[in-house]
């Protein structure tokens, strides 16, 4: 029987990674439904490929394009809006759903995947530090399965107990080991930093990503949001997680044991690997990646990372411990942040000014309802809109 996929964010990195194991797995996997926001062109060709039943435009004018693109009689029905996102999320002749929409947007459908009881596929890290403790429940009481994709998470769990009940003590762990690059400015001070340019920032030394994780790393705001991610996924505390500044993202994260065993997942760093992996989970299935060329590689450095000049990580670390709605509101204000950087409007520096701007605005309340957590997340950006209008960034 072959698995039924839809893929969140089909035109993004990790969307066409995806469809690149698809494509290698023809007798395994079919693909039931592809979303993008608005690259119709890109969707034009995946529909003709993988002849999806459902491609889903959530811009409007781009659905209008993706249907002129597509031959009279083909049978790939086009939708539109982002309720069409959950639908083919949560549609019941589906298996597997990779939840690869970046940022905020991917919130609703990966959780509509998470209540259905889909095996869900979790790239958008956003949706897990955003509404965590109410998408774990989701998942427990839809009696879905999670497979973290992204690489450190997916490394973790590859290093864990294969029955980890979500105790690390009780399964001999001692820490969780997160591996960063440390990003395209490792080393930089902050004086170095402040006129880094967008194109520099998404030019990451290791991984080709979409834009905004891109700047992420730079920041070192992905380490933070990803710090969260471990938390909600493996139930544990901020310090139970150690970041460790690995620049060649040859090891992909470790788990250490009571009895000094240091467990390890290491590859290129291609996100096949743990595309695939979640896909066959527990099989392994070819994903189209070079093996290792340990001689090649003939080193592994590793060091502690530089929270002065990179403040995010601290920022996030944070917004995990004050719990409640400060992870929304954190991730909401980066979103902002980021953005503005990549348009021009504020320095790389002004980033986590930015959001600890927002922060130090915001009563936290408890995240028990998913109005609360879209309530905090709206508050956010408009908060970071108006420090942005104020321009003394
Ligand atoms: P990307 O920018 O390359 O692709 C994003 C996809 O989401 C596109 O298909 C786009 O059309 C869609 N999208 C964007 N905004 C949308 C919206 N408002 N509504 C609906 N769809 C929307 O991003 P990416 O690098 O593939 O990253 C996707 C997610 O995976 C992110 O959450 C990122 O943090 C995570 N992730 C990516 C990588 C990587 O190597 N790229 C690694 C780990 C985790
Ligand atoms: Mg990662």
């Amino acid at each position: 029987m072959k698995q039924t996929l839809t893929v969140l964010g089909s035109t993004g990195s990790i969307g066409c990674s995806t469809l690149d194991v698809v494509r290698r797995h023809p007798e395994r996997y079919e693909v039931f439904a592809l979303t993008a926001a608005q690259r119709a062109d890109e969707m034009a060709a995946q529909v003709r490929e993988f002849a999806p039943r459902y491609a889903v435009m959530t811009d409007p004018a781009a659905a209008k394009k993706l249907q002129a693109l597509l031959p009279c009689g083909c049978e790939t029905k086009v939708l539109t809006g982002t309720r069409a996102l959950s639908e083919v999320a949560e549609a019941e002749e589906v298996d597997q759903v990779m939840a690869a929409i970046v940022g905020a947007a991917g919130l609703l459908p990966t959780l509509a995947a998470a209540k259905a009881g889909k095996r869900v596929l979790l790239a958008n890290k956003e949706s897990l530090v955003m509404a965590g403790p109410l998408f774990m429940d989701a998942i427990r009481e839809g009696g879905a399965e999670l497979l973290p994709i992204d690489s450190e998470h997916n490394a973790i769990f590859q290093s864990m107990p294969a029955d980890y009940n979500g105790n690390l003590e009780a399964n001999g762990i001692r820490k969780i080991l997160l591996t960063a690059s440390g990003g395209p400015f490792r080393g930089r001070t902050a004086a170095e930093l402040s006129d880094v340019t967008p194109a520099q920032a998404v030019a990451h030394p290791n991984w080709s990503m979409g834009a905004k994780i891109s700047v992420d790393s730079a920041t070192l705001m992905n380490k933070g949001l990803e710090l969260i991610e471990a938390c909600f996924l493996f139930n544990c505390n901020a310090d139970d997680v150690q970041v460790v500044v690995h620049p060649q993202s040859v090891i992909h994260s470790m788990v250490q044991y009571c009895d000094g065993s240091v467990l390890a997942q290491l590859g290129q760093p291609d996100m096949r690997t743990p595309i695939a992996y979640g896909m066959a989970w527990p099989e392994r299935i070819e994903a189209g990646v070079e093996s290792l060329d340990l001689f090649d590689i003939a080193r592994l450095n590793f060091e502690a990372p530089d929270e002065v000049n990179f403040p995010c990580l601290t920022l996030a670390r944070e917004a995990f411990q004050q719990g409640g709605t400060m992870p929304a509101v954190l991730n909401a204000a980066n979103e902002i942040a980021v953005d503005a950087f990549l348009q021009e409007q504020i320095r790389f520096t002004s980033i986590p000014t930015l959001i600890s701007s927002v922060m130090k605005q915001h009563q936290v309340i408890a995240a028990d309802s998913l109005d609360v957590i879209l309530a905090a997340d709206e508050w956010a950006r408009k908060t970071a809109e108006s420090v942005l209008a104020e321009g003394t960034l």
